[in-house]
């Protein structure tokens, strides 16, 4: 299957974010390898103007979160077509800053997993336990009740990411043993072409060894998308 790693760059992207992309685009020679996708899904403010400039390089834009209806009286959401128009692929649902801070239900996500489908997007699915819910050793059923809650039941193609709560931006992670335990669990819930992203405190140091376990596809990264010097070798470690 082919490995895609994407960048969640959150709320960050003004000042740097123009030089960080050029200078990777330049250190693959001029436009991205074709062997491996690699999306970036940059805040909204930005998403038109960089899926315009640097798509043709073969970099993949896509949103960090839409709203499940096409229109209407939503102050400051963004419905899924919008993200489409932007000429993005791809929309992250269900983050667990999502989650938290907007207090986001397996249901909500759900419907947004949807509506991305409708709106011609690929929707990039998290899950993850928190530090609590490890130690207490029901991360398999969180994720399992998460994963029956949130998975879209429109036809289309969707990516699930395994984001242990506990890892993001953290620069803790699984073992390699609890990550490939994880996936093989997510594999069996999911259809077989379904990409199976890791994502929490990856970073050049351990991208190899993650990017490697044989149910993980690809890597859903944060504070190490936000620099080519970064993101470059985290590409580059995708098999
Ligand atoms: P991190 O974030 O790589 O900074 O841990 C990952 C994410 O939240 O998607």
């Amino acid at each position: 299957m082919k490995s895609l790693i994407a960048g969640n760059w959150k709320m960050n992207g003004i000042g740097q974010a123009r030089v960080e992309i050029e200078s990777l685009i330049e250190r693959f020679g001029g436009s991205m390898p074709g062997d491996r996708d690699i999306l970036i899904c940059p805040p909204a403010t930005i998403l038109r103007d960089f899926a315009r400039s640097y798509s043709d390089e073969g970099i993949q834009f896509g949103g960090q979160d839409c709203h499940a209806n096409t229109s209407g009286a939503h102050t400051g959401d963004i419905s899924a077509e919008m993200i489409a128009d932007t000429g993005a692929s791809h929309v992250i649902v269900g983050h667990s800053e999502r989650r938290a801070d907007h207090g986001e239900s397996d249901e909500i996500v759900k419907a947004k997993a949807n509506a991305a489908l409708r709106a011609g997007l690929t929707p990039i699915i998290c899950v993850g336990e928190t530090r609590e819910q490890r130690e207490a050793g029901i991360a398999q059923s969180v994720v399992g009740t998460q994963l029956e809650g949130s998975l879209p039941d429109a036809a289309g193609v969707f990516v699930v990411a395994y984001e242990p709560v506990w890892a993001i931006g953290t620069g803790l992670t699984p073992t390699i043993q609890d990550i490939a335990e994880m996936h093989d669990f997510i594999r069996a819930k999911t259809p077989e072409s379904t990409r199976l992203l890791y994502g929490g405190s990856v970073k050049p140091g351990n991208a190899q060894e993650i990017l490697a376990i044989s149910n993980v596809n690809g890597a859903l990264v944060g504070g190490a998308s936000l620099k080519a010097d970064d993101f470059f070798p985290i590409i580059n470690a995708a098999p």
